[in-house]
């Protein structure tokens, strides 16, 4: 059975303080809520979060994730922090493609690719984000959009190292923007990842795999677009920023 992931994406959110209460307060919620064994909940803080946060979290309760990492292993890259770096912290994910990143660091497909590979090395689950533009989307572009973004970078894994890669749809249109894709439109593309993943891998890999749904996703709409059959939990942004909000996003899966 595959697993359902609610995910938080802190983004550059939150002092290190407020940070840490945040995260102890999801951790409380779940000592006293026992999830289901295949629900698993990823939290991603900003770096300088990451160790404090570390020692306040239950590692059977909360997977801890990092938002990126570097593309290299080591050596003169300023302000890099990589891979090696955040397993040595007790980091067990990290987040790499998201849109983001795509859009204001320039990130294309071969540096993802490199990304996904170094933190493979280091035995790190990867939510790997894909997800179309409004232009791309009303231009009837996205499957193919879609396409492109996993051909070139995880279908180029071995299946042994794509069982470590969780798929987050996110359209770039709804992320932050208040605007979320109907429950029809999350499982049309989540329903064509997964074939595609199919036609790439195999039947059993592709029914492994978990694809999370991205963008404006809150507690009076997760229900709704997690009911849809391909769609396997969330990667939240805003909403993961209040614990109460969190929480009922992870009862919504
Ligand atoms: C995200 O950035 O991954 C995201 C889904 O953000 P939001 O929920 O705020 O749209």
């Amino acid at each position: 059975m595959r697993k359902l992931i609610v995910a938080g994406n802190w983004k550059m959110n939150t002092g290190i303080a407020e940070g840490t209460k945040l995260a102890e307060d999801i951790n409380k919620y779940l000592s006293s809520n026992t999830l289901p064994e295949n629900k698993k909940v990823i939290i991603a803080p900003p770096f300088t979060h990451l160790v404090p946060v570390s020692k306040v979290i239950d590692p059977s309760k909360i997977i801890l994730s990092a938002q990126d990492c570097a593309s290299t292993e080591n050596g003169a890259f300023t302000g890099e922090v990589s891979a090696k770096m955040l397993k040595e912290i007790g980091v067990k994910a990290v987040i790499l493609g998201h849109s983001e990143r795509r859009q204001y660091f320039k990130e294309d497909s071969e540096i993802l690719l490199k990304k996904v590979k170094i933190a493979l090395k280091y035995d790190l689950d990867i939510i790997f984000c894909v997800g179309e533009s409004l232009e791309q989307r009303e231009n009837n572009k996205y499957f193919d959009v879609i396409k492109e973004q996993i051909s070139e970078t995880v279908f180029k894994l071995s299946k042994e190292e794509f069982k470590k890669v969780i798929i987050a749809y996110e359209p770039v249109w709804a992320i932050g923007t208040g605007k979320t894709a109907t429950p029809d439109q999350a499982q049309e593309i989540h329903e064509f990842i997964r074939n595609k993943i199919k036609e790439n891998f195999d039947e059993n890999i592709a029914n492994g795999t978990s694809i999370l749904y991205g963008g404006s996703c809150k507690p009076s709409n997760a229900k709704e677009i997690f009911s849809k059959k391909d769609v396997d939990g969330g990667l939240i942004g805003g909403a993961a920023l209040k614990c109460d909000d969190f929480t009922k996003i992870i009862e919504a899966r």
